[in-house]
């Protein structure tokens, strides 16, 4: 049969045919095939980290990645920001019946090529299948254990004013990727989606710098919606410079035709971290040695003000304040 079935989700013979024939053939390693109820991990010496997030990403395959990718990505990510090394992740599917298999198992393949470059072990996992009209095609829910071996604390809480803002890379990618696809645009450059890994990059940054306040990444809501979080947390404001924002041109382009700001546009492979004055040049040249931090700039500083807000230094000499964005963006970006 070439296409899910309700009995693939059912817990019988053919969700057993599933799970051994492409399940255990993709994400085969050791825990996951202890076959239990649950699975055992191994003592883990350190703080453990846990994030879970879900993926309802329309269209499920796009330029630069998928969602099985992105389900991998964003959960070793956000264990990262909080830096931890990712170890383990859990992956749940929720199925629309007449998924092509085919499709599944490029998902699936996607998954365990994302996991082995994380060097995260798959270790459980569920799938349901639902009736048409019920979801649409596939949801993917990832949970992710990492350990954090020192005892510092990662927060937006440790901000100074005098400290850089960086970013690892241009800004805006990955939602216009997705924007320009689901609307069908026919322009000449397609935009190819950031969706990436960003442990290695986090950890070299952390073993170079213990000047490093608070990292993350700012998927959903864009850059302004993570600085707006950033000084919700601190007493202090943040001013951006406009000049310094790293853009595609054709993001930017994207970005005025639509009437949308890149700096409100999801990411799913960049990092925006706030680090002591003195050790942000040397942050700086780690990310850019790096491949997923080859754009990265200094943005902006934290600044001492008691409005807790963003602001942004216009090119033509303006100051503006950025604001956290109302409703959503685009729906189904992640
Ligand atoms: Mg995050």
């Amino acid at each position: 049969m070439s296409i899910i079935t309700l009995s693939h989700g059912s817990g019988g013979k053919a969700t057993n045919k599933l799970i051994e024939e492409l399940f255990y053939k993709y994400f085969n390693n050791d825990i996951l095939l202890q076959k239990n109820d649950s699975s055992v991990l191994p003592n883990i010496d350190g703080r453990i980290a846990v994030s879970t997030d879900s993926f309802v990403i329309n269209p499920i395959f796009f330029n630069g990645g998928d969602i099985g990718k992105l389900s991998v990505c964003g959960t070793v990510n956000d264990l990262a920001m909080s830096g931890a090394t990712p170890l383990y992740i859990t992956v749940g599917f929720i199925i629309q019946e007449g998924l092509k298999i085919k499709e599944l198992e490029k998902v699936v393949k996607s998954i365990a090529a994302t996991a082995r470059k994380a060097n995260v072990k798959i270790v459980a996992g569920d799938t349901k299948v639902v009736e048409k009209g019920n979801a649409d095609k596939i949801y993917i829910n990832t949970t992710g254990i990492g350990v954090i071996k020192d005892e510092k604390y990662l927060s937006s809480e440790n901000i100074k004013p005098g400290d850089k803002v960086i970013v690892s890379g241009t800004l805006g990618d990955h939602g216009i990727c997705i924007m320009s696809k689901r609307k069908n645009l026919d322009f000449d450059v397609s935009v190819k989606s950031d969706c990436g890994l960003l442990n290695k990059l986090i950890k070299k940054i952390l073993s170079k710098s213990s000047n490093v306040r608070v990292l993350r990444d700012p998927t959903r809501g864009g850059l302004a919606t993570t600085l707006n979080e950033f000084v919700n947390e601190s007493p202090n404001s943040i001013l951006l410079y406009e000049q310094a924002l790293p853009v595609k041109e054709e993001v930017a382009s994207m970005c005025e035709i639509l009437g949308f700001e890149p700096l409100y546009i999801a990411n799913e492979g960049k990092v925006v971290l706030i680090v002591a004055e003195e050790d942000s040049e040397k942050v700086l040249e780690i990310m850019k040695k790096d491949p997923m931090g080859k754009e990265a700039q200094i943005i902006g500083e934290v600044i001492e003000d008691n409005n807790a807000v963003v602001y942004l230094k216009t090119e033509i000499g303006g100051t503006r304040i950025l604001n956290m964005p109302v409703g959503e963006l685009l729906p189904r970006i992640c």
